[in-house]
């Protein structure tokens, strides 16, 4: 008895997957208590890839995503391209990543204190050699880890729970109101290919650290429907694929972290592009002008 895989959720009595529901709406608590009393030493790696370190085949993101020409570009062979970051997002980004290594550092070592009942894989793979719903949609990625609970040291599961860490900055972390939608269809992959029953989309507040409730919305189990839905998406993608026939583009934010915005070129991006362009070209004529309205030099 217990939640471990996503078929319990329909095996088990609903007292019992609700049973299990609140025990993981604990985590949060469980967090902060491990925090709050937590005085060793710590030492732990942190890093991150560069763009480069990129692996074939289909990601998460690819799939989740509402834009579906990334997975279309990335099906039909076309190379993804490192694109040139601002710094501005880039240190961003290595905040983000920072945070991530010390969260799952925490729950390492939550879990290496509690002598067999809590063990904590973090940046759990996902590729074609690992699961077959993988190899299925050569789905490539890493989750950023799974806890597993006993009821006894070292006993049989009876409780898995996906965790998801997104760092927000305080302004988007005041307005989370509901996991955002890209983060629900990204997760709903990571659930199905990992055979993981619930999950908690741990937001955190770059600024502050406060963290979000890992109770509903935030904690939830699989959506079997969304799951259908990005199914279906994926297998309408690989079809287009297999015919050569470009989807249409979903234009947003993410054109600008797009691998493939060169071969795509979105009007999104074109718009920026000649906003600068103006912009330059304002402030050469500016600097003519100011030039020109000096007073002239004096003649010896
Ligand atoms: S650049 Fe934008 S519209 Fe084009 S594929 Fe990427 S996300 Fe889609």
């Amino acid at each position: 008895m217990g939640l471990v895989t996503i078929a319990d959720l329909h095996r088990e009595p609903p007292e019992v997957v609700a049973k299990y529901v609140m025990w993981a709406e604990d985590l949060r608590d469980m967090y902060e208590k491990f925090i709050e009393e937590d005085e060793e030493d710590v030492n732990f790696a942190v890093g991150w890839h560069g763009a480069k370190a990129r692996s074939g085949g289909l990601h998460a993101s690819e799939i989740s995503g509402a834009c579906k020409r990334p997975a279309f570009y990335s099906l039909t062979g076309h190379p993804r391209e490192d694109k040139k970051l601002d710094p501005f997002w880039k240190k961003r980004f290595r905040v983000g990543h920072m945070l991530h290594g010390m969260i799952q550092e925490d729950w390492r070592r939550l879990a290496e204190k509690s002598n067999g009942l809590i063990s904590f894989e973090r940046e759990v793979r996902i590729g074609p050699d690992l699961q077959p719903i993988a190899a299925q949609y050569d789905i490539h990625s890493s989750s950023d880890g799974v806890l597993v609970f006993r009821d006894h040291p070292w006993g049989p599961a009876v409780l898995r729970i996906g965790l998801e860490i997104k760092t927000e900055s305080p302004l988007e972390f005041e307005k989370i109101k509901d996991v955002k939608p890209q983060h629900q269809r990204q997760t709903c992959v990571y659930m199905r290919c990992l055979d993981v029953p619930v999950l908690w989309t741990m937001y955190v507040n770059k600024g502050n650290q406060n963290i979000i409730p890992s109770k509903y919305p935030y904690l939830y189990t699989f959506d079997f429907n969304l799951w259908n839905q990005i199914e279906g998406e994926a297998k309408e993608v690989i079809h287009l694929a297999t015919i050569k026939e470009l989807p249409p583009r979903t234009e947003g934010i993410s054109c600008e972290f797009c691998g493939y915005s060169s071969i795509c070129n979105p009007e999104v991006l074109q718009m920026k592009e000649r906003r600068k362009l103006a912009k330059e070209f304002r402030t050469k004529q500016q600097k003519k002008f100011s030039k020109g309205l000096r007073a002239p030099r004096s003649t010896p």
